[in-house]
């Protein structure tokens, strides 16, 4: 039986245009970019090329792509780069529901180097209280780092404001649109973005390969201190294959951004109409219309989500859940929490993130497989 992938948010299937353009650069050419003879230099023009289709994704200019091994390294970069930027200042805003490579950074500046963070919360809905991000800002504030989407409910933060906001008030402003790339339209010219984190395996590249775009003007300091590479910005001889491969992904992806809020949105608004209605109990996690078109975050009340990702993964479909379970208890996730989610759900939320390789088909599957697993769950468990 083949397997159902519905986990797209946790990463993607690499696509097999991706694998044919990186293929010859894991194999015959295998030269190292920085080399001058002719052998190495045709790594370097594919490198060029996957720097310029890298940019193209979000209107950039190729000289402001920095690749780097992830969107953990991305946004650890993009903090360390401010606060080495503004010695000064001490103060960071970012919100209660971001990513760990975002957060846990946070945290260890609050906790070991006198840093004053500012968590903005979030409402219900997985909206961010902007009144008080605003009145938050001071002469202080080193960075506003916020993502663009969220990994567990896709909500979308309103990044374009924001970011005006920022740059009036003079102040850094950095995205983590790991979860936006290839699925929301980017344009960095129109929206005042200082740096914006990017990975691969997220839209059908390679695991291991990021970017970090880094606005004309602004110097990041890099975490990797070594040879020129990446105009002498990041240290380490290239990972030529993975970005290669990252590059023909934002190519595709870009003109695929069509299909991704066309054909991925009906068939998540499918999946999520049919479990509300077959499924008593249920809701939707996060705004219904601020969301990624291929996210559905939703709570089953009453049932455990390990139970169901369990009878799930015996049906070979791969989700994921909005806890974690220890052998005490039950932890929603930090997001759920921060949207005040009731435990009832929470404790029951299932993750279904969708690419351009779902089908109809798939969908129905799923469906008629989760009707008959929590109706199951629901016995026991009850
Ligand atoms: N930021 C967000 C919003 C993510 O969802 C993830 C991965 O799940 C990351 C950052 C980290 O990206 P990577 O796995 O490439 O390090």
């Amino acid at each position: 039986m083949k397997i159902i992938y519905i986990d797209n948010n946790a990463t993607t299937k690499v696509a097999d245009e991706v694998i044919q353009e990186m293929l010859p650069f894991l194999g015959e050419l295998y030269g190292n970019p920085s080399s001058t003879y002719g052998f190495a230099k045709q790594v370097d023009k594919k490198i060029k090329q996957a720097r310029q289709r890298v940019a193209d994704l979000i209107n950039a200019e190729p000289k402001e792509i920095i690749f780097t091994s992830c969107g953990t390294e991305s946004d650890n970069t993009a903090i360390y780069s401010a606060i080495k930027a503004f010695p000064e200042k001490k103060h960071i805003i970012t919100s209660s529901v971001e990513h760990p490579a975002i957060s846990k950074v946070c945290t260890y500046l609050e906790k070991t180097k006198g840093y004053e963070i500012t968590f903005v919360p979030v409402n219900k809905k997985g909206l961010l209280d902007l009144d008080l991000l605003y009145s938050s800002i001071s002469n202080n504030t080193a960075l506003i780092s916020l993502m663009w989407a969220n990994n567990e409910t896709g909500v979308l933060f309103p990044i374009k404001e924001i970011a005006e906001k920022a740059r009036e008030k003079g102040i850094l402003f950095h995205t983590d649109a790991v979860q936006a790339a290839g699925k929301v339209a980017i344009d960095v010219k129109k929206v005042s973005i200082d740096m914006l984190s990017i990975s691969g395996h997220k839209f059908h590249a390679p695991k291991g390969v990021g970017a970090l775009y880094v606005k004309k003007g602004f110097k990041i300091s890099s975490l990797l201190i070594g040879g020129s590479q990446e105009n002498g910005q990041r240290g380490g001889t290239e990972n030529t294959a993975s970005i290669i491969g990252l590059g023909k992904a934002c190519e595709i992806a870009r003109k695929e951004l069509p299909i991704m809020n066309n054909k991925v949105r009906k068939l998540r608004d499918y999946l999520e109409s049919q479990l509300l209605e077959k499924i008593s109990g249920s809701s939707v996690n996060g705004d219904l219309d601020k969301r990624l078109s291929n996210t559905l975050s939703i709570g089953f009340d009453g049932v455990r989500a390990e139970s169901i990702l369990s009878l799930l993964d015996k049906k070979k479909i791969c989700a994921s859940s909005g806890s974690a379970c220890t052998s005490e208890c039950v932890k929603i996730s930090h997001v759920l929490m921060a949207m005040k989610t009731p435990f009832k759900s929470g404790a029951g939320t299932i993750r279904f993130s969708l690419s351009r390789y779902n089908t109809k088909k798939e969908i129905d599957y799923i469906i008629t497989t989760m009707i008959a697993v929590i109706q199951k769950l629901r016995k026991k468990e009850y």
